[in-house]
């Protein structure tokens, strides 16, 4: 176990990254940045332990930490009535993702909200977005051209996203990298900065141990997966940090600033 940690540490420290130390969200939204909070597919098909073939088995620390932390986001946006904008991988099942197994069939309850979030189907301040591929902002393009995230950007005023959810080095990444490339030619305006929360983050686990024993797949082990997933959104130029404030001036004044 102790060699695993270390080795785990080795790999790390080869492509190590700065993270922010707190994201203040009353003070970005007071200097006129307006500040959108999306979520990335925390539904029960990959967060509820036992709820399909890309579940967790078991429970899991890292999912866990997660899904709390996105309900404790979910909860001060929408006291606030700022903008929140739900992913929820759904799929028909006659239409495979390869090269994962049948997930989040619609109608199977893997495609909803984790019990946790559920409230936020029926919360005003909600926009939920269904997507049958991995990358939401590409999930996000509607029939008639539009896409329904740069949609909610332009109507919220939206300067910062602030990103959680939940595969760190594939969902949330990709859906980071697309938002980022479109950014940079102006395809969503008046966006600013995407901003991936570390800790309202997670991957799932699938050690080398168990993937060479499973023909065809890849290993995926869970804290250097998720490290790598987040160094590549901060290579794309995304905004990592480790915590998330509300900073209100109180706070300020007295320099006792709770994370969220
Ligand atoms: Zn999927």
């Amino acid at each position: 176990m102790g060699s695993e940690t270390k080795m785990v540490d080795l790999l790390k420290a080869e492509i190590p990254f700065e993270q922010e130390e707190n994201l203040l969200l009353l003070p970005e939204v007071e200097s006129g940045k307006a500040v959108g909070l999306v979520l990335v597919d925390i539904l029960n098909g990959f967060c509820t332990v036992g709820a399909g073939n890309l579940a967790p088995t078991e429970p899991n620390r890292q999912i866990s930490a997660m899904v709390e932390a996105a309900a404790r986001l979910s909860k001060v946006f929408c006291e606030r009535k700022w903008p929140v904008f739900v992913l929820l991988d759904s799929h028909h099942p006659n239409k495979p993702e390869p090269p994962y197994p049948p997930h989040c069939l619609i109608g199977s309850g893997e495609e909803d909200l984790v019990p946790a979030l559920k409230w936020l189907e029926t919360d005003p301040s909600v926009t939920i977005k269904r997507k049958d591929c991995f990358d939401g902002f590409i999930g996000s393009m509607e029939m008639d051209g539009t896409n329904a995230f740069v949609e909610w950007v332009k109507t919220n005023e939206i300067k910062i996203v602030l990103v959680v959810g939940i595969c760190t080095d594939i969902c949330v990444l990709d859906f980071v990298c697309s938002t980022l490339s479109a950014r940079n030619i102006g395809l969503v305006p008046p966006l600013e900065d995407v901003v991936v929360y570390s800790g309202g983050c997670a991957t799932f686990d699938f050690p080398i141990d168990v993937a060479r024993n499973v023909k065809g797949t890849l290993a995926h082990p869970q804290e250097l997966m998720h490290h790598v997933g987040l160094y590549m959104a901060k290579g794309r130029g995304a905004r990592i940090v480790q915590k998330v404030s509300l900073g209100s001036s109180e706070e300020l004044r007295s320099g006792h600033i709770q994370h969220i």
